[in-house]
């Protein structure tokens, strides 16, 4: 996907399932195909065209500010030009639009235009945490910075997958398979783990 194609996606996916997102994104499409379209329909229109997405209200109005602001600071409805800047000029841009978080802005950088970001969303938020990766007291969003510093640009994307893998795998938000995790041993959530699920 190319980068605007995919933060609009991804704000489809805020508070939702990638499922319904997908859904939702795919009758933004058929009903408008271009982002001007997008922009200029009634934003009641489209959040009926994004209904199964969830939250359609909001979203509607977050995407069309979204691709209204990106036109005006840009001129054109385009973000490849992201990848020529800093990582994080890079994020800082993305972030100044409305609605758009660490986890939006990382998401469009390292999926879509190969930059080393770190998503983190609810998975590696809590996988990190029971590993000690991350503080108690950590924010998702504040983990962003600190996950991505602990491992080389090269090295992020594996790092944001094996950590959303294993989330989802073993280290299951109720009930982890501690039993059978690679981790076990060096795991510090593991006893307390164990206590709660006996
Ligand atoms: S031992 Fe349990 S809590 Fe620790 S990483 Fe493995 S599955 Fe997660």
């Amino acid at each position: 996907m190319a980068a605007l194609e995919e933060l609009v996606f991804t704000v489809l996916t805020q508070h939702t399932s990638d499922l319904n997102a997908e859904r939702a994104y795919r009758s933004l499409r058929r009903r408008y195909p271009t982002w001007p379209d997008v922009m200029g329909a009634p934003s009641t229109e489209v959040a009926s065209a994004i209904r199964e997405g969830g939250l359609a209200n909001q979203k509607s109005v977050r995407i069309q500010r979204i691709l209204g602001e990106i036109l005006e600071r840009r001129g054109e409805l385009d973000l490849n030009f992201l990848s020529d800047l800093s990582l994080s000029d890079a994020k800082a841009w993305l972030r100044e639009l409305p609605g758009v978080g660490p986890k939006t802005a990382a998401v469009v950088l390292s999926f879509s235009l190969g930059m080393p970001a770190m998503p983190v969303d609810t998975h590696i938020h809590r996988v990190s945490g029971r590993l000690g990766l991350i503080g108690p007291g950590t924010s998702a969003d504040d983990a962003h910075d600190v996950l991505e510093g602990m491992v080389a640009p090269d090295d992020r994307f594996a790092f944001h997958v094996l950590l959303i893998t294993h989330g989802r795998r073993r280290c299951k938000a109720r009930r982890p398979l501690c039993g059978d995790c690679p981790l076990y041993a060096e795991c510090p959530a593991r006893p307390g783990l164990e206590a709660a699920g006996s």
